[in-house]
């Protein structure tokens, strides 16, 4: 029996903003600004979800979540990469591991680190050594490095039985 491997990519950006909660791998990390969105804006949990997506060809996180929905309105964005684990699972998929940075100039995310991997490995039931996240600044460039956005790049492979038919 051989197993299939697929790989997806994900990447989310969003504005930093006054009056907004700095949530990023469903985790709260206090600081004067926050992510500015339709639902919680949590730029990392989008980027894996889309990654997830991605590897199974399933479509996007706008498209299955489309911000013009009110439902999602200050939506935990959790839901949306435990959906897109679970759609994937519906074609015989899971999820391997998920890989990502976070480009933020401050705060410094290393404090929350570990609760962020484990909250990811939660929501996909994963061990915490297949999340991986790492935070990177920009070095003063840009609207990165000028502290008014954070971007996040996201992979994640999935597997299945390769004697399953196509989807
Ligand atoms: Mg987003």
């Amino acid at each position: 029996m051989s197993t299939e491997f697929r790989s997806g990519i994900g990447f989310d950006s969003h504005r930093l903003e006054p009056g907004r909660k700095l949530i990023l791998g469903g985790v709260e990390i206090p600081f004067e600004l926050g992510l500015a969105g339709h639902s919680d804006a949590d730029a990392l949990l989008h980027a894996l979800t889309d990654a997830v997506l991605g590897a199974a060809g399933v479509g996007d996180i706008g498209e299955l979540f489309p911000p013009s929905d009110p439902q999602w309105k200050d939506a935990p964005s959790e839901q949306f990469l435990a959906q897109a684990r679970e759609l994937v699972e519906g074609y015989g998929f899971h999820v391997v591991n998920v890989d990502a940075v976070v480009v933020i100039e401050r705060p410094k995310i290393l404090p929350y680190r570990a609760k962020i991997r484990e909250n990811i490995a939660r929501i996909l039931r994963l061990t915490v050594d297949r999340i991986g996240v790492k935070a990177k600044t920009s070095e003063g460039v840009g609207p990165v490095g000028r502290g008014e956005s954070v971007e996040v790049h996201a992979t994640a492979m999935i597997s299945r039985d390769a004697a399953r038919k196509p989807m």
